[in-house]
């Protein structure tokens, strides 16, 4: 298995864990680039948003969800923080498996790209 993201849901990897369920799974970034930097990711491999079927978008809003509760676990709900999901290339994609960006805990960019 190479896919980096899928060690880490295998066990194969350690990761700072904070929730995981049967669906999906969210642990703190090993490069933070903000005070909470948390990866939020399906436990099942989806290489990006672009390769989400219709009938999987669901996944999407539950990752949302947690984020949200992580948000507020973390103290940072309040004052604000940001979800990034890129997809492809362009998008600044750099790990193969579906993942959302959990930042806050300081001003972030006005700058959006
Ligand atoms: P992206 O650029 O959107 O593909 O983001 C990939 C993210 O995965 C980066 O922020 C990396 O720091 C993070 N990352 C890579 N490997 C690991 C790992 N083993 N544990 C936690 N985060 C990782
Ligand atoms: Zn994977």
């Amino acid at each position: 298995m190479e896919c980096v993201f899928c060690r880490i849901v295998a066990g194969e990897l350690p990761s700072d864990t904070l929730y995981q369920d049967e669906q999906i799974m969210a642990f703190r970034d090993i490069n933070p680039l903000a005070p909470t930097h948390v990866l939020i990711i399906p436990k099942r491999h989806i290489n990006s948003l672009a390769d989400l079927s219709d009938d999987e978008t669901q996944i999407i809003g539950h990752m949302a969800e947690v984020a949200n509760r992580l948000a507020r676990q973390e103290g940072i709900a309040r004052k604000g923080y940001r979800l990034v999901v890129s997809s492809g290339e362009d998008g600044g994609q750099v790990v193969p498996h579906l993942h959302m960006h959990l930042l806050g805990g300081r001003r972030l960019s006005d700058r959006l790209c």
